[in-house]
Parts: C-alpha cells; structure tokens; sequence
C-alpha cells in the first residue's frame, strides 16, 4: 500500500503534538473545576484566565471578550440567536450571505421561525459578497449583518475589512464565522472591528469539541445555555480546562508560526492549481483567483462526477472532499457552488483539496501524478463527456 496523503484539512486537522503535550498535566494531576474556591480549583482558574489572554492575543482581543463553548455550531447559534434574542427592541432583521456555513444557514431559518426576518445576499461568480450589496439590504430595522471570514468550500475571502468600514457608525452589529480563514489569514480585531466572531479550536490544531465567540466590549447576547453562570453566564457549564489549554497552545504557536506556515501553503496551493488546470484538459478553478484561501484549491472537472473522484483517489489512498464535509451526507450540491452560477452538474464535478502543517512536497506530487490519470479513466467511462 502506498503512503496515505491527506488533502482534506479543511474538514479536520490533526492535534498538533506540542498541544496534546500541553494539555496533558489537565487530564491527570491538574484537574481542576474552575469554580472551586480551594488550591485545585484556583490553578483551573488562572489557567483559564491565562488561556482566554492567550487565544485572544492570536486576534488582537482582550481576555474578557473570548467566551469559550462547545465549538464554531454552538458560537455560531450563540451569536446569531443571542445577539438577536438580545436586541430585538431595536430591530427584527438580519442580513447573512448566500455563502454561508450551513450552522448559520440553518439557524438564520431558526431565527424565521421566532418572527425575524433575514435577507440573504447573493456571492459574484467568485464567491464574494460586495459590501454594497450589504449596504443595500440594510433597513431601519436592521440590528445583525453575519458574514463568514472566508468560505470553507471554495476558499474565498471576503472583503471584510471594507464591510466593517461600512457598518461603522450605522448601529448595525457584525458578526463574522471565522473559522474558515483563522490561522490563514491575519485576523486583528483592532484593524478590522467586527462586533461577534466565531472561532474553532481545531482549526488551529487544537482539539474538538471547543471553539470560542469573540464578543466585543459592550456586545450583549442571550444566552442559550443556562446553569451555573459560568463563561461570564454567557455560557453555563463547567469549563474544559484541557480542551482550553490546548486552543491557547494552538494559539500560541499560531502567533509564532502563521506568518511562515501561511506562505509555505500558498506555495503548495499554487503549485496545485498550475499543475492540474495545465495537465486536465477542461479543468476551471472554483472560487477566486486571488482572494482565496492559502490551503485552498477548488476544482471543477467537465463530465464527472466529484463522488466518483473522491471513491477512486480513496483507492489510492488519497484523502480529499468534494465540498463541506458538514453536509457531504446529502445528496444536494454545495449551495456555494449553485450560489456563483454554476450549473447542478459542474458543482457536483467538484473537487476540494486543502493542505496543512504536515503536508509535504510529496503529497502534492503524489497528487499531482494520479489525478489526472484518474480524472482520464472516469471521463472514458463518463456519459456526460465529450472531448
Ligand atoms: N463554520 C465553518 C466555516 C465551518 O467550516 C465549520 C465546520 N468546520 C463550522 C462552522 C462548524 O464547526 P463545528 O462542526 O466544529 O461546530
């Protein structure tokens, strides 16, 4: 069997093991319940605070405005939901993209079914949403604008800097899903001041099952869930100290390596869009050409089907998606896709490659020998194609 090679970081990243090292000792001797008044319980405390100072210091935020939760879904709803919940006195209606994860997708029809009503923008050919298309939804009504970072499909990145600039001074709260595009791209609250952001720990190489929502001072939300008023009583339960100490290892790291991680995976991702738009005859990049994620190479093939790449790289031991693996399970294409005007077909001959820490040169050559002889084989035996 060949050696396995994973392009598929954009679904799951593995725990870096200098952030398993650090969360040890939390498992076993520092076990700490944060709201413990004795010895064991102050170490969880200042170990939380400590964590909280060093996840936020990774985006330009203070300690205070990190709330810790369950992960980018639970964020997500706390940020929508709550913040709407919040401030219904001021307004009852929301404006998201077309382009959005389906958590906030789903919870914007959530948000519908209370009596808010949401505008949905629609993304260019690219994926990107203008901000004058924002500014055109606005009403007086308007209390929330939440737009992801960047896609986690097609690797756009939106013009977030210019939407905030634009919501300034408007009363408008913007939240963003940064998930996509945190440890990739710069993110500092100070430069582009957004209002809520959603933030994952796995995306940094942290562990699952935690994530965090950056809550700028004075952002008030309701909470969804209730119990021992933990998390500043924006989100009850006790705290997972282990699980935190390992987003603040991720975090740190982040801080100190981004800057080269980031430009050795653009190197990976241009290097995989030249090869295989060169040796793929009929071949498109989706999203855009350079607005785009650094991990991120997003392909469309003409005449077959992405499910049938994705089975026949598995035999070769090749990791990749056909688009966001929170709702790989349907048999819908990706709404991002059918979003830039792409037909049922092409979005279903799509195909996600994204690269990470441990990717190595070899994984890309790998790739780049077998996908084209694979994409070959299907197209022979495709319906659909007609060179
Ligand atoms: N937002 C984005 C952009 C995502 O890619 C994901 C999934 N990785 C989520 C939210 C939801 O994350 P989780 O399933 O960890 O709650």
């Amino acid at each position: 069997m060949t050696e396995p090679v994973y392009l598929d970081y954009q679904s799951s990243k593995p725990v870096d093991p200098r952030v398993v090292e650090a969360m040890l000792p939390f498992f076993t001797e520092r076990f700490g319940n944060a709201s413990a008044l004795h010895a064991v319980g102050d170490d969880a405390t200042s170990t939380l605070d400590d964590s909280r100072a060093r996840v936020g210091r990774l985006f330009g935020a203070s300690p205070e405005e990190i709330i810790f939760t369950s992960g980018a879904t639970e964020s997500n709803n706390l940020a929508l939901m709550g913040y709407c919940l919040r401030n219904k006195r001021k307004g009852d209606h929301v404006v998201i993209s077309e382009a959005e994860h389906i958590s906030i997708l789903n919870t914007s029809k959530a948000l519908e079914s209370l009596g808010f009503r949401v505008a949905r923008v629609p993304i260019d050919q690219f994926g990107r949403v203008s901000p004058e298309k924002i500014r055109a939804r606005i009403t007086d009504d308007t209390i929330l604008v939440s737009i992801g970072w960047a896609s986690n499909e097609i690797g756009t990145i939106q013009p977030m800097r210019k939407i905030a600039e634009m919501l300034t001074g408007t009363g408008v709260a913007l939240h963003t899903d940064a998930v996509a595009a945190e440890g990739l791209v710069p993110i500092d609250m100070a430069d582009v001041p957004v209002d809520l952001m959603t933030l994952s720990s796995n995306d940094i190489y942290g562990p699952r099952g935690l994530g965090a929502l950056y809550l700028r001072k004075g952002v008030r939300v309701t909470p969804s869930i209730i119990g021992g008023g933990q998390e500043m009583g924006l989100r009850s339960g006790t705290e997972d100290i282990a699980s935190i100490v390992g987003m603040a290892a991720a975090a740190d790291i982040m801080v100190s390596e981004m800057a080269e991680e980031t430009s050795r995976l653009a190197a990976y991702r241009d290097r995989l869009i030249k090869e295989i738009l060169a040796r793929i005859p009929h071949s498109h990049l989706n999203g855009h050409p350079e607005h785009r994620l650094p991990n991120n190479a997003h392909f469309r093939f003409a005449g077959i089907e992405g499910e049938s790449l994705l089975l026949s790289l598995k035999d070769e031991n090749i990791s990749v998606s056909t688009g966001s693996a929170c709702s790989s399970k349907t048999l819908e294409p990706s709404h991002t896709l059918i979003s830039c005007g792409l037909l049922h077909e092409e979005a279903h001959g799509s195909l996600e490659l994204t690269v990470g820490r441990f990717t190595k040169e070899s994984d890309i050559d790998r790739i780049i020998e077998v996908l084209p002889r694979v994409v070959k084989r299907l197209r022979v035996l495709s319906p659909l194609y007609t060179d």
